[in-house]
């Protein structure tokens, strides 16, 4: 059996479970109250899901302890990013941003705070495709993004060094390595396969799950971004409709192959 991460909410410390624990909760001083009693070489992260709340407590508290703050809003929430740049001074902090109408506006206010980004891409639709394709070119041609925005970040290298690596992995929602924990308790597989029961071979590693459960679609089989992607995009729905994902792969692609272009021309 693969070591599991578990996703839990702060309230369901109590409850019985080995592995890595990434701990949720709204309220940043009742958290590392709840911690104090546990082992923190288990914590392998927070995340912060109120960005209303006030994350002072965490400035100084277990310094290195990746930090993930979560929008649920982001055209509502951007603004709120301003009174966590201090936590920076001591964590890792990344901003998840789903990816809804005007998410741009928090991409754009994260990386000028110096924040790296998650996006949580869902299935996006046409409308969404185009300011994904905005998001993606600020990323690309501003020289001041110094932060990486995942999933572009870790795309863009799998083309450029050619080992691509599935967003399963690069979104942290591998189902081989992670498990949700519901506020009752439930376990389910993580992110975008919650809920969802898939059947693979016992201690199946993530190109196994890939192979046998996640890219079974006959479009993801014949897909020039297997690869990168590993079907993700399939799931929950199972018709989405793949062309504007494709392409932003693409555009992806095509920003690798220049990039490794104009490193071979100052090399030569
Ligand atoms: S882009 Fe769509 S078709 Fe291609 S691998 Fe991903 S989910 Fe499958």
């Amino acid at each position: 059996m693969n070591e599991l991460t578990y996703n839990i909410p702060v309230h369901r410390l109590a409850d019985d479970r080995t592995g890595g624990l990434i701990v949720r909760a709204t309220d940043p001083a009742a958290l590392i109250a709840a911690l104090e009693p546990h082992d923190p070489e288990r914590v392998i992260a927070i995340q912060l899901l109120a960005l209303d709340a006030d994350s002072e407590p965490l400035n100084a508290w277990a310094p290195g302890l990746p930090v993930e703050l979560v929008m649920r809003d982001p055209a509502a929430e951007f603004p709120l990013l301003y009174r966590h740049s201090n936590l920076l001074d001591n964590h890792p902090v990344r901003i998840v941003i789903p990816v809804t109408p005007d998410f741009g506006k928090a991409v754009k206010t994260a990386v000028a705070l110096d924040f790296a980004v998650r996006l949580e891409p869902g299935q996006p639709d046409p409308a969404l495709i185009g300011e994904l394709t905005a998001v993606l070119e600020f990323y690309l041609r501003q020289p001041t993004v110094a932060q990486p925005i995942e999933y572009f970040h870790s795309a863009l290298l799998g083309f450029y060094h050619d080992e691509p690596m599935p967003l399963w992995r690069v979104l942290d929602e591998e189902p081989d390595r992670l498990r949700d924990v519901g506020d009752d308790g439930a376990e389910s597989l993580s992110g975008r396969l919650a809920g969802i029961e898939l059947t693979v071979t016992p201690d199946a590693d993530l190109n196994a799950w890939i192979e046998q459960a996640l890219a079974t679609a006959e479009e993801c089989r014949a897909c020039a971004f297997l690869n990168s992607c590993g079907g993700y995009f399939k799931w929950p729905r199972r018709d989405y409709d793949c062309a504007g994902v494709k392409q932003i792969f693409g555009l992806l692609r095509a920003a690798a192959a220049e990039l490794r272009h104009d490193v071979e021309s100052v090399e030569a």
